[in-house]
C-alpha cells in the first residue's frame, strides 16, 4: 500500500480505544512527526502486528488499567528509515521465566482448564513472524503485576517526490544551436 501510514493506524487504534472504554481502560496515542511524502508498507502485515498487540493489551489490562502507543519515526545514519512503536500496558504482565517463550506457538502462560482469558496462543507467534518478514524488530519487558512494554522496529520506505529530485532542468541535454535536421 501507499500512503500515509499515520492514517492508516489511527482508525486500527480507533477501534482499541472504543473496547477500551467499554472497560475503562485508557488507551493514549502518540504519533511523532512524519515527513510529508507517502510511504510504502505492507499494509496487512502491519494491521495483523498491531491489532495483535493491542487485543493482547486490552485483554491482558484489568479495568481501571492504561494502555499507551507511541509510533515515531527515526532516521539514522546506515540504519535507514525506521518506525519506532513501543506499546506499554499496566496489565498482568508476565514471569521473567516465561517471558522467553511468550512469541513460540501455542504458548499461552496459563494454560489451566480454568484461565480466566481466551486465545489459542498464536497471536505473537504470527507476529513475530511478520515482523521477520518486514526485516523489523521485537522485544520485551514485562514484570508481574506491573505491566508490559513491547518494543518493535519496522523499516518504512518513501516514495520519492518531485520535492526530493534534483534540479534536473539545467543539466538535461538540448541539442545544440548548429545542429541540422537533414
Ligand atoms: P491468541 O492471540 O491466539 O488469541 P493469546 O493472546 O493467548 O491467544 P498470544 O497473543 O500468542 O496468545 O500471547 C501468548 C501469551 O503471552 C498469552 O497467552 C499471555 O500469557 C502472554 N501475553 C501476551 N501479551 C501479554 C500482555 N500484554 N500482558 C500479559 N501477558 C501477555
Ligand atoms: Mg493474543
Amino acid at each position: 500500500m501507499q500512503g500515509e501510514l499515520t492514517s492508516f493506524i489511527y482508525p486500527i487504534v480507533d477501534v482499541f480505544q472504543r473496547a477500551a472504554e467499554q472497560k475503562h481502560v485508557t488507551l493514549t496515542c502518540i504519533v511523532g512527526q512524519f515527513p510529508p511524502q507517502p510511504q510504502v508498507f505492507d499494509s496487512d502485515k502491519w494491521e495483523k502486528i498491531l491489532t495483535n498487540l493491542l487485543a493482547n493489551a486490552l485483554k491482558f489490562t484489568p479495568t481501571g488499567g492504561q494502555i499507551s502507543l507511541t509510533i515515531n519515526p527515526v532516521w539514522e545514519v546506515g540504519e535507514g528509515r525506521r518506525v519506532q512503536i513501543q506499546l506499554t500496558d499496566s496489565g498482568i504482565g508476565i514471569a521473567p521465566d516465561q517471558l522467553p517463550h511468550i512469541f513460540n506457538r501455542f504458548y499461552q502462560v496459563d494454560t489451566s482448564s480454568t484461565r480466566a482469558y481466551g486465545g489459542t496462543g498464536i497471536g505473537l507467534a504470527l507476529v513475530k513472524e511478520l515482523i521477520d518478514l518486514l526485516e523489523g524488530t521485537i522485544t520485551v519487558e514485562s514484570e508481574p503485576g506491573v505491566g508490559t512494554t513491547f518494543r518493535l522496529t519496522l523499516p518504512l520506505q518513501f516514495v520519492s517526490t518531485s520535492l526530493d529530485l534534483p534540479a534536473i532542468n539545467d543539466s538535461v541535454v538540448k541539442p545544440s544551436a548548429d545542429w541540422e535536421w537533414s
